[in-house]
């Protein structure tokens, strides 16, 4: 996967100068599943519908993409999560030309980035592994179900903006509780990274703590969030928590939503990211564009969700562009895909995890009835 560095522009990778050739992208964060299994005729290849849409990953140059298998909560969970899992399958299976399997110890190396997109699963909400009424040790057998049907998971984030029975959201004070707790243990060694994104400070800093008081095995990335000293907002991350990602090796995706950069300022992406290298985090800096399905989404006071700039991944190489001023080719080529690379070599193939755990199949509840058309996603 390193011969990334030789299809970049300027060969070693250490040199300034104009961007010619496509530089890989991976994006750390995409809610293309969660519109597929809640949108009526939802189309991967629909660029109506969606920013992550085929022909966008394609045009972008995408060639990690992960996608994020979501929920909201609430008593369709369960169905949720399993129609997200049958559409990851089915985009491996019918989307052939488009979408490959990424997982280390299976991906040889150099393939990543010979065509289509390698796309790989993560949890948006331990909600999606198990309810708030459902005994505890339900997420783990669904983690164990979807890793044996989709292959690695990439990351958990134990919350979406609210509060659950593993801990508080972006919009609460809640911090780290007991499952939280319990579901983090479970994961230690397991080669699973930990999401902040979508953490309140006081879960993120119980996280941390939890991580380094039992000195559990577990990477801390923040998959799609910006800082919060260059733009206030919950969504975003402040100092203290960036720098604490960053000490550890994890990575901090760049969110595209207006709502997260700024109200009306598109040049504010390059601030964000020049502000993560400000502040030591050159090696950690990702993408993370976060595109959902925007059409018909509830809240509309927040049209337009994204900058002309970044309103679809085939914007990519322009955004790489537009950094030619500011950065250097190997920070610009790190930034769009040799930190990740980097970050997944290191977790996938550590010889002290617990590995995959067991193949065993296990049935899963079939998909819910359709009924809205919009996926209700915020982000
Ligand atoms: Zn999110």
């Amino acid at each position: 996967m390193l011969d990334m560095v030789n299809r970049s522009s300027s060969g070693s990778g250490k040199q300034s100068g104009p961007l010619r050739a496509p530089i890989p992208i991976a994006d750390l964060h995409c809610d293309l599943l969660s519109y597929l299994a809640s949108v009526d005729n939802a189309d991967p290849a629909s660029t109506e519908d969606i920013g992550c849409a085929i022909p966008f990953l394609r045009s972008g140059h995408v060639k990690l993409q992960v996608l994020a298998i979501y929920s909201g909560g609430g008593v369709n969970s369960a169905r949720l999560t399993s129609c997200q899992c049958a559409w990851f399958r089915r985009l491996l299976k019918h989307y052939k030309h488009a979408f490959h399997r990424v997982d280390l110890p299976r991906t040889a190396p150099g393939s990543m980035w010979s065509s289509g997109t390698g796309i790989v699963a993560a949890i948006e909400n331990a909600s999606a592994l198990c309810g708030d009424d459902e005994p505890v040790a339900e997420a783990f057998r669904r983690l164990r179900t979807i890793r044996n049907k989709l292959g690695s998971v990439f990351y958990i984030s134990l919350t979406h903006h609210g509060e659950n029975r593993f801990g508080g959201g972006n919009y609460t004070d809640t911090g780290l509780k007991d499952d939280g707790r319990i579901l983090l243990d479970h994961i230690n060694g397991e080669k699973i990274a930990i999401d902040l994104s979508h953490a309140s400070d006081a879960l993120a800093h119980g996280i941390l703590d939890h991580i380094d008081n039992n000195k559990l095995d577990i990477p801390v990335i923040a998959s799609h969030s910006n800082f919060r000293s260059v733009y206030d907002h919950k969504r975003n991350l402040p100092d203290e928590i960036a720098r604490a990602i960053i000490s550890r090796g994890g990575l901090i995706g760049m969110n595209f939503l207006r709502a997260f950069l700024h109200p009306d300022d598109p040049s504010s992406l390059i601030r964000h990211i020049l502000y993560g290298i400000k502040i030591g985090g050159q090696d950690a800096l990702s993408f993370g564009a976060d595109f959902f399905h925007t059409r018909g989404h509830p809240d509309q006071s927040r049209v337009p969700f994204f900058f002309r700039e970044h309103e679809h991944a085939g914007n990519y190489q322009s955004i790489l562009r537009s950094l030619e001023s500011e950065l250097q080719t190997d920070r610009i080529e790190a930034l769009a895909s040799g930190n990740v690379v980097t970050f997944l070599q290191r977790l996938w193939t550590k010889k002290n995890g617990r590995g995959q755990g067991s193949r065993r199949h296990e049935a899963e509840p079939p998909c819910p009835r359709r009924g809205h058309q919009a996926s209700g996603k915020s982000a």
